[in-house]
């Protein structure tokens, strides 16, 4: 029988609840047990696909083409879970298929409303999305703080689904904060309290609490939430800060939370441990032998979330080369402003992640010329590659105002364009060049070197592409086409020749990358700078 965990947050939002519920996952699969992760989003987009990276962080693509919320991205990077478009459930695609059924006149009369209707459909989806026989374990995480209206259709869904599920089956976590307040030099219980009462009144009782704190828990302070939490005191798991996200299945498992959550559900767990993942993880994060800068150059710098695989992959790809990876976030418009000299000075590589619209591509097209005629290594990612392509054609082709036309409409030199199967599309969400596509690589080239291997799978999420009326004369120029999508033949990869290290690709490397399997093209891009 399939069993059921739904992690849901409390007191304040950005508690780390991804990173929890794939840390917990990573423990389970340690233990021997197979996993499949959920998110809910409470929000009414149908998908995070046509949100601003300033209003939900970066949008996770995923091998079927779903745009999605970034936590799936730590689902795919800490377990073994195959991560799929029905593995993210929004209000927005709970509702279109209620309405959609309420138009056929599926509902047969009735009045529709949010309890029953809705909560049918969160838990049909939740139960469809766990359909996978090998899997015991789904981990469901509810996104959102209690208290909030969006997410109350969600939260009675699961009190409905712990009820048919039979209670013995499926679990509740908490995840609440415990703040350090420093003119009492104490730590604060009552909004964890608060937060427990909320659920409570929602019929949901947690079976433990995941509390985030700055220190380690005293046993008093642990005693107390128990006590007002209504849980056992075993069950009150210190989530402490830790510097390396992946450290936090380790923080757990010391508290034997893997063992509790087994108990709890009468699962067979087999003894195995975390000891590979500390080694070939934790070990190369915490005690790295050489160093490198590199600079990613975009135009949402300021917020962490924005480029989150990105980053995580440069950590990959890190570990992979023993090296301590020092990133330097520079905004696109600064350079723009400044020139790029000012910023990209005693940096060892650039890495110019995908974006949409003009803001700040000045600036990036300035970066991917300074990283060229400096022999800097240079990974362009998406957007990366087509501004790459764009600089290229204008100081090496003598085609002056080469863009792409996303940017100016009337160049006379699309050398990026339109892709054919975009001309008619008009509506915004869910219309890119989506997933997983096929990519023939082209022997003795970098990317060759790199992958090792003529034929790889990557995700794409773009409009525009290479176009290919250019090849020749770029080609004649120094330009490499590495890669080719065999059906299509769209230029996938471009390299160039004379150069250290410089790639772009259409496509998004960084979501296939894994701590303990870095993304073969970052891990080559790592090594070049190092
Ligand atoms: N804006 C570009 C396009 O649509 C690049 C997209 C991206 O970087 N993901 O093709």
């Amino acid at each position: 029988m399939k069993k059921f965990i739904f992690v849901t947050g409390g007191v304040v939002s950005s508690l780390g609840k991804g990173i929890a519920s794939a840390s917990l996952g990573k423990l389970l699969e340690s233990q021997g047990l197979k996993v499949n992760l959920v998110k809910c989003d409470p929000y009414i987009n149908v998908d995070p696909g046509t949100m601003s990276p300033y209003q939900h962080g970066e949008v996770y693509v995923t091998e079927d083409g779903a745009e999605a919320d970034l936590d799936l991205g730590h689902y795919e990077r800490f377990t073994n879970a195959s991560i799929r478009a029905k593995n993210n459930i929004t209000t927005g695609k709970v509702y279109e298929t209620v309405i959609r059924k309420e138009r056929r006149g599926d509902y047969l009369g009735k009045t529709v409303q949010v309890i029953p209707h809705i909560t049918n459909e969160i838990k049909k989806k939740i139960r469809n999305a766990a359909k996978n026989n090998l899997v015991d374990v789904v981990i469901v995480e509810i996104g959102g703080t209690v208290g909030d209206i969006e997410s109350l259709p969600f939260l009675e869904a699961i009190r409905q689904f712990r009820l048919e599920e039979g209670l013995g089956n499926t679990l509740s976590i908490h995840v609440t904060l415990v703040p350090y307040i420093k003119s009492a030099d104490e730590v604060k219980t009552k909004p964890t309290q608060h937060s427990v009462g909320r659920m409570r009144e929602i019929g949901i009782q947690p079976d433990i609490l995941l509390c985030r704190c700055i220190n380690p828990l005293s046993k008093s302070v642990k005693e107390k939430i128990a006590l007002f939490c209504n849980v056992s005191q075993d069950c009150v798991v210190e989530a402490v800060d830790v510097k390396s996200v992946y450290e936090v299945p380790v923080k757990f498992q010391e508290q034997g939370l893997g063992k509790k959550v087994a108990g709890k559900l009468n699962i067979k767990k087999k003894d195995k441990n975390l000891d590979k993942w500390k080694k070939k993880v934790i070990q190369r994060v915490y005690f790295p032998k050489y160093e490198t800068k590199i600079a990613v150059v975009g135009k949402y710098i300021a917020l962490q979330d924005a480029y989150k695989s990105i980053y995580e992959a440069l950590t990959h790809s890190g570990i992979a080369n023993n090296a301590k990876i020092k990133v330097k976030r520079v905004d696109s418009e600064k350079i723009q402003k400044h020139g790029a000299g000012k910023y990209l000075n005693n940096i060892d590589a650039v890495l110019i992640p995908g974006g949409f619209g003009l803001r700040g591509i000045e600036g990036k097209i300035q970066a991917a010329k300074f990283a060229r005629e400096n022999n800097i290594s240079y990974l362009g990612i998406c957007l990366g590659m087509q501004v790459a392509v764009a600089e290229f054609a204008r100081n090496c082709c003598g085609l002056r105002k080469a863009n792409s036309s996303e940017f100016n409409s009337q160049t006379p030199d699309p050398v990026i364009d339109l892709m054919l199967e975009q001309a008619e599309v008009r509506d915004k969400g869910a219309t890119m060049r989506l997933g997983s596509y096929r990519c023939k690589i082209k022997k003795g080239t970098k990317a060759y070197q790199a992958y090792k291997k003529p034929v790889i799978d990557e995700r794409h999420r773009h409009r525009y592409e290479f176009n290919s009326k250019y090849k020749k004369i770029m080609e004649r120029s120094g330009m490499v086409f590495s890669g080719i999508n065999p059906s299509k033949k769209l230029v996938e990869i471009i390299e160039l020749k004379d150069h250290k290290w410089f790639i772009g690709c259409q496509f998004h490397p960084e979501f296939k990358s894994k701590p303990d399997k870095a993304h073969p093209l970052f891990k080559s891009f790592i090594q070049a700078a190092l």
